[in-house]
């Protein structure tokens, strides 16, 4: 339950809307019962009163009063409606900003502790999960606490007694009941809410990894371990609407109840009055409409479990520290870059061994170097650091003799292009594809830019406008890379980071992005992470990494000589 606390204070934002949308509830029951009682009253005592009553009996007054109550009815639950469905839009979006919010400055280190069907999952149902709180929890329980306040009120007047009676069933039904549907309903509720996600996610990766699950025969198996998730999760369904029903059986059975109390002590006398007549009727129809309010609050506690482990969920994201935070302000945007990393340390959480060891590089403004290094020695991480996708956690990194942390975020991006060794498509045009890299590109540079790194195919049919990602044209791994090439190159800043830039290409084109690199980067400092040993002698510096560290480094021809732990890999360049 404490989970639902922060979001709570979430909801005061909406507060005013979400009062109206409460009061217009109370209206609303309130003539619902007031439409039973004077109605069951009016017919019994016009037909007591009979054709004798024509000229005694004031027909006037009750039938606009059951028609007055009829109308607000309707009217009130048409605005109720509109209200608190708005409030309630009103509360799921703002949460769902909220929630974006703060998963935005964990991108991406601190994302990785989630897998993506189940991110999507806590963004999309289980904040939808908490429109329960106010729909079917606060509004329902205010609602029919207000209830039985007016009706013991309103019937006290006539019978004291039997007021107190009604209310005290009515009371002591909306304390018990609910508790007892929350926690018969929590075990259910919380296995609905991580069997939901499990499904999902179950079924994302059933059907990303069709090709390598027919590939392998392994489809059945897979498609099986679905079935058994899907079974578990009807199997809580069930639970849940089997515990609804009950809980629905259990409120008839006690309305049932207090309705024949009611008819037999108000059949005793009402008040003063020994021979009640149409009173009995009142009372009667009073207590069979005033539990409608209580209807819905049962089973909103029974969902209350779902709810809560929602909440319980979107916690665990909101609670997330952005592992690395910019400056609002920092310095103006450079025109070179120099690079300082100085002792550089970095640890993967969990990680025994560090990624980067005391790792120790400088770059002069325009340098062009390339880095070398067995898979795995810490490369891409480098370059991850020098993006501050993540923090080193000792030794430092400079920008023109200023720590990159003093950089605000726009102007860190705005002076770093990058190829990352995993591309992202978009699922998206081939414009937009190239315009997120620069988005005041206009088309013709766009279609140069895309001649430049070879992919003017890619403009045969649909030119810019090409569908290409999921329902589109997918690019082999080359094209893609070429693609992030043209980003890069869009983006035009003096500090390009390539992660494996020309991986997939063959000799021929490999040479030619890597003139066209050496071309659009002069003046630019430039770090290329490669292993393919051709084209090196046109980098100022080669660097090779292991094991976290720079164990070499010099011009093509200086390596050449260097007879250490790598000459059988140098030798070959
Ligand atoms: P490659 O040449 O294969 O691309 P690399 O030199 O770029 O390799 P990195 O990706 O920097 O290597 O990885 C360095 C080490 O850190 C590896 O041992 C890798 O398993 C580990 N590593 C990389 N990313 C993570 C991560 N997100 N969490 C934990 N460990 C990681
Ligand atoms: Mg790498």
């Amino acid at each position: 339950m404490r989970a639902l606390l922060p979001f709570l204070t979430l909801f005061r934002r909406h507060r005013w809307l979400m009062t109206l949308g409460i009061l217009l509830a109370i209206i609303t029951l309130l003539a619902s019962i007031g439409l039973l009682t004077l109605s069951g009253w009016f017919l019994s005592a016009s037909a007591l009163a009979g054709t004798a009553g024509i000229y005694s009996f004031n027909y006037m007054l009750p039938a606009a009063g059951v028609r007055g109550a009829a109308i607000t009815r309707t009217a009130g639950r048409y605005f109720e409606r509109l209200v608190s469905h708005d409030a309630t839009f009103r509360v799921l979006q703002h949460l769902r900003v909220f929630t974006f919010s703060r998963l935005l400055p964990l991108s991406p280190a601190g994302l990785e502790r989630f897998r993506q069907g189940e991110l999507l999952n806590r963004l999309v149902a289980d904040v939808d999960a908490l429109d329960h709180l106010y729909l079917r929890v606060i509004s329902p329980m205010v609602g029919a606490l207000v209830t039985i306040t007016v009706v013991t009120f309103g019937l006290s007047f006539l019978d004291m007694s039997l007021a107190f009676t009604l209310g005290g069933i009515m009371l002591l039904t909306l304390l018990l009941l609910p508790p007892l549907f929350w926690q018969a309903g929590r075990p259910a509720g919380i296995a609905l809410t991580t069997l939901r996600s499990d499904y999902r996610q179950q079924l994302i990766s059933w059907l990303h990894g069709q090709a390598e699950l027919r590939i392998f025969g392994a489809s059945a198996q897979w498609r099986e371990k679905l079935e058994q998730t899907e079974h578990s999760w009807l199997e809580a369904q069930r639970r849940q609407a089997g515990l609804s029903a009950l809980s629905q059986a259990l409120m008839l059975l006690i309305a049932g109840f207090t309705v024949i109390a009611i008819l037999w002590l108000s059949a005793g006398g009402v008040g003063d009055n020994h021979s009640p007549g149409a009173l009995i009727a009142l009372f009667v129809f009073c207590a069979l409409a005033a539990f409608e309010a209580l209807t819905p609050v049962t089973g909103a506690f029974q969902h209350l479990g779902q709810v809560a482990a929602s909440a319980l969920r979107l916690t665990q994201i909101l609670e997330q520290k952005p592992e690395v935070s910019f400056p609002d302000q920092g310095p103006a945007r450079p025109q070179s870059v120099e690079l300082h990393i100085h002792n550089v340390t970095f640890h993967y959480p969990a990680q025994p061994q560090p990624a980067l060891h005391n790792l120790t590089l400088d770059l002069a403004s325009g340098e062009h170097i390339a880095l070398l290094g067995r898979t795995g020695c810490g490369k891409s991480t480098l370059l991850q650091l020098l993006t501050r996708a993540r923090d080193p956690q000792h030794g430092n990194i400079s920008l023109n003799n200023i720590p990159l942390s003093d950089y605000d975020e726009a102007t860190l991006r705005n002076v770093t292009s990058v190829v990352p060794q995993r591309v992202h498509l978009f699922s998206a045009t081939l414009r937009d594809n190239l315009l997120l890299a620069r988005p005041d590109a206009h088309d013709e540079l766009l279609n140069t830019t895309l001649e430049r790194v070879g992919l003017a195919s890619l403009l045969d049919d649909d030119g810019l406008n090409a569908w290409l990602g999921e329902g589109g044209r997918q690019l082999s791994g080359g094209e893609l890379r070429r693609l992030a090439i043209a980003r890069a190159l869009l983006h035009d800043a003096p500090l390009m980071l390539l992660d494996e830039p020309t991986e997939g290409l063959d000799a021929q084109t490999e040479g030619q992005i890597l003139n066209l690199l050496h071309e659009v980067c002069v003046n630019k400092t430039l770090i290329m992470v490669t292993h393919r040993l051709r084209g090196l002698s046109a980098f100022d510096r080669i660097a090779v990494m292991d094991e976290g560290q720079i164990i070499e480094q010099g011009s093509h021809e200086q390596l050449k000589m260097i007879n250490g732990r790598y000459s059988h890999f140098l030798s070959q360049l």
